[in-house]
């Protein structure tokens, strides 16, 4: 079994990595229109942007959920440009102090978008002094020690907050009931990665048919930011190995090149299945335990492949822990263990 040496710069992980950097600003959608998938979050956006532009207030706060690369960062910029207003980009982690985000909150303008990404990271101090902020555009601060101490209030610009998680769940139960709008944002279709492929292939000039850009998606685990990564090293293969064009043949020789199979999963995903089967038996197997086998970190397992792996059917998730499928067995080309034999009365006898 490879489960020892699993590559870390994973070509089908959702996140942000340092190849994505040059491209990812260019091939992000600016409008709504542009924006592809996600028809019912764009649909209510859509109203409540009218309405908040109607009344001439500023957007409710809103959180974005779902799995990494779906496009929250991309539509928060979006919610900005539609609203006519900046935005201010800005993370959980990187808001160290209550100070940080007080010189942050200081700084927007009326109106301003700020978006934070990976809300859920956000330390409890840093989150009280959010609290006044969210429902009364007011920071309180207090100044000087001990029995001097004086609480004074500052009046804030009436904002709009759009936070975005992997993980609704870890949120505590008082931020997240300050946001007025809360949209889930799902995997995306073959269909509408494949006219993401199609656009963002527009944008860096390499000719693509529709049977490539259909190649593509269907590998793409349903995330944009997968599928524009597999369509710039896709490019590199059809470059070096054809006319440049990426069609049919070249995505698929770039697929099997970068170890991609059918459905879009890579050593990783088979190692993680593979692992259940051999050393737990199909499972069920608790996630610490079996991110311990792997020599992966659990929230990778749990951020990255699972989502995926569970939709295409290959794990479920139990109380007692994680099982594969028999769908994941034919797929590895593994025999399922037949079940046991139930014994009826008449064998007993
Ligand atoms: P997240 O913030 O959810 O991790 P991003 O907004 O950074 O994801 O999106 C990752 C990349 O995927 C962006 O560079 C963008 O080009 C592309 N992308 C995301 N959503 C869409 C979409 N709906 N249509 C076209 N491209 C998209």
């Amino acid at each position: 079994m490879d489960i020892m040496d699993i590559d870390e710069n994973r070509l089908v992980s959702p996140e942000v990595s340092f190849e994505d950097a040059d491209t990812e600003q260019s091939l992000r959608p600016r409008t709504l229109e542009e924006y592809i998938g996600q028809e019912k979050v764009k649909e209510n956006l859509k109203v409540y942007i009218e309405a908040a532009k109607m009344r001439g207030e500023p957007l409710d706060h809103l959180l974005l959920y779902g799995p990494p690369g779906l496009g929250k960062t991309t539509l928060s910029g979006i919610i900005a440009q539609e609203m006519g207003v900046q935005i201010r980009i800005t993370s959980g982690p990187a808001i160290e102090k209550p100070g940080d985000l007080a010189a942050l909150l200081t700084n927007l303008q009326e109106g301003d978008v700020l978006f934070i990404d990976e809300i859920h990271r956000l330390s409890r101090q840093v989150e009280e002094v959010l609290y006044p902020a969210l429902e009364d555009y007011a920071l309180d601060i207090m100044i000087g020690k001990g029995p001097s101490a004086q609480s004074i209030r500052i009046n804030l610009p009436r904002f709009t907050l759009v936070g975005a998680t992997t993980r609704a769940g870890q949120l505590t139960g008082p931020l997240r009931d300050r946001f007025g709008v809360l949209l889930k944002l799902e995997l995306y279709t073959p269909d509408e990665i494949a006219k993401i492929v199609k656009r963002s292939a527009g944008i860096l000039n390499v000719p693509c048919t529709a049977e490539g850009a259909y190649a593509l998606a269907q590998c793409a685990r349903g995330t944009p930011r997968v599928a524009n990564r597999l369509l710039k090293r896709a490019r590199d293969f059809a470059m070096v190995m054809g006319d440049g064009t990426l069609n049919e043949s070249t995505a698929a020789h770039a697929l099997k090149r970068m170890d991609i199979d059918s459905l879009g999963l890579d050593t990783l995903d088979r190692s993680v299945m593979r692992a259940i089967i051999e050393m737990y038996n199909g499972g069920p197997v608790g996630l610490e335990t079996l991110a311990a086998a792997l020599g992966e970190e659990a929230i990778t397992l749990e951020d990255v492949c699972e989502p995926y792996l569970m939709q295409m059917g290959f794990l479920t998730r139990t109380p007692r822990g994680r099982c594969v499928t028999q769908l994941a067995y034919e797929h590895l080309g593994m025999r399922h263990p037949a079940p046991a034999a139930q014994l009826s009365l008449e064998d007993l006898q």
